[in-house]
């Protein structure tokens, strides 16, 4: 059958379609209609500063996604490469006098290019495993982190290390494997769904535990409940949220973003406040009414939830937090999350969080809020191009701090990447983590000292 006798028998029918984009939810003009092609937003694009390519560039992708809907371009190979090669950092958007929504645009191209041009083979296969098959389901996640805890516990890893076997590996997965954090029990898992605040309870919340998050950063779920529950919340951990959808959302897959997001919104259906500590999460839980354009009663929902989601960050900031007395002395530099930066605006918040804990010793980071390069699953799709990114985040990493923080995983397992590529030694941390280790040391009544303490 062919592409257009396919798109003829979709189903529902998709009455949608724009020039050469034929199928449901195709690229908006109102996101390109305002780009005056000043160019703006070129020193900004990471895959720009790479190659100097006009079509790698914020620029060149918005000319080619109105290309295609003009009937001047297909959906085809040449197109999917730019669009692809994007890493929906969003700092073109901060960059662009006019707002131009680069990576809506993106994600809306891609979900054409997905359906035009399905994956085949291999990578269909690995997509669907982890995509479908693995992080919507927490039972699925579980049982993961207990593999890999026996991998790590057991001696198995170092075996596999020693004996060199781990060299059947592709490179970047090595290198991912080289940097895995140590594996915890899933905090969605081990906790009730109700987690009481210590002495009077000032506000309800709910936490988003993630699905990477859970499984390689339970640790950081850990800190995010001390944290709040010290002050004052009470944690609630809805037993029906899944994963937020983002990878899906950023492979093009929009279907399967679309059902995570409807499980999620009636999974917080009854929450006030709905808690990520994962910046990426946040971003695409507060862009879930870009998934229902085409569904008002979805949208409406999607829409009062999307009110309710904040990060932890911003959180603490905006409703307070008992400053902590206990002295963590180090010095720290802080990375900018592309999607808690440029997605969600935050950028103060935690540096002042920092700033709070006594003996903490902020270091400017120059081009803090320039991507690392992790961008979801492209250090892995696009292993090459996300090195070139490392590297240069690295370069302004100033030499004398001790630890790095960030409020997103996927920068942190980038960054740990980057630390040990690049020989240098700093401890990569989540914001929140050392305002629970700060509070920690306070309970034990010990004032001075290092973090490590
Ligand atoms: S996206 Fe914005 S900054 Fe870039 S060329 Fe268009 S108007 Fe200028
Ligand atoms: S989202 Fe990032 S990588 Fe993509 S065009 Fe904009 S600046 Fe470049």
């Amino acid at each position: 059958m062919s592409v257009k006798e396919t798109v003829l028998k979709q189903d529902p029918p998709c009455t949608s379609t724009l020039g050469n984009y034929l199928w449901r939810d195709p690229p908006q003009e109102s996101k390109w209609a305002d780009c005056v092609h000043c160019g703006m937003c070129l020193e900004s694009c990471p895959t720009y500063e790479q190659t100097g390519e006009e079509q790698q560039s914020p620029r060149g992708r918005v000319y080619l996604i109105k290309a295609v809907a003009e009937g001047k371009l297909f959906v085809d190979e040449h197109f999917a490469d730019p669009v692809f090669s994007c890493l929906d950092c969003r700092a073109c958007t901060t960059a662009c006098p006019v707002d131009v929504d680069v990576g809506g645009l993106i994600e809306e191209a891609r979900g054409q290019i997905r359906q035009s041009m399905p994956l085949k083979g291999w990578k269909k296969t690995v997509n669907r495993f982890f995509l479908h098959g693995v992080f919507p389901h927490h039972n699925r996640l579980n049982s993961i982190g207990t593999l890999l805890r026996f991998y790590q516990k057991s001696g198995l890893q170092k075996v596999v290390r020693k004996t060199k076997l781990i060299n059947i590996m592709p490179k970047h997965l090595r290198e991912m494997e080289s940097i895995m954090p140590e594996v915890k029990s899933c905090v969605h898992k081990k906790y009730d769904s109700v987690i009481k605040a210590n002495g009077e309870t000032k506000h309800e919340v709910s936490l988003l535990t993630g699905c990477v998050m859970d499984v390689f950063f339970s640790d950081i779920n850990e800190s995010t409940i001390t944290v709040l529950t010290r002050n004052g919340n009470d944690v609630c951990i809805p037993r029906n949220q899944t994963c937020c959808g983002a990878l899906h959302v950023h492979a093009g897959d929009r279907e399967m973003g679309r059902k995570l997001a409807k499980q999620n919104i009636e999974a917080f259906e009854n929450a006030e406040t709905v808690i990520v500590n994962a910046a990426g999460c946040g971003c695409m839980m507060k862009e879930y009414t870009e998934l229902f354009r085409d569904d008002p009663e979805w949208k409406k929902r999607a829409e009062s939830f999307e009110e309710k989601v904040v990060d932890i960050s911003k959180y603490l900031h905006d409703t307070g937090y008992e400053k902590p007395k206990a002295m963590l002395k180090t010095r720290i530099t802080y990375h900018d999350a592309c999607h808690l930066a440029h997605g969600q605006g935050v950028r103060q918040e935690p540096r002042d969080i920092l700033l709070d804990i006594p003996g903490v010793e902020m270091v400017h980071m120059p081009k803090a809020d320039s991507c690392c390069g992790s961008a979801g699953i492209y250090n892995l799709t696009h292993p090459e191009m996300a090195d070139a990114v490392l590297k240069s985040k690295m370069e302004n990493v100033p030499d004398d701090v001790e630890m790095i923080s960030m409020g997103n995983p996927g920068c942190m397992m980038q960054m740990a990447l980057g630390v040990q590529k690049y020989g240098r030694n700093q401890k990569i941390v989540h914001t929140v983590q050392l305002l629970d280790w700060a509070y920690q040391k306070e309970e034990r009544g010990s004032s001075h000292g290092s973090p490590k303490d």
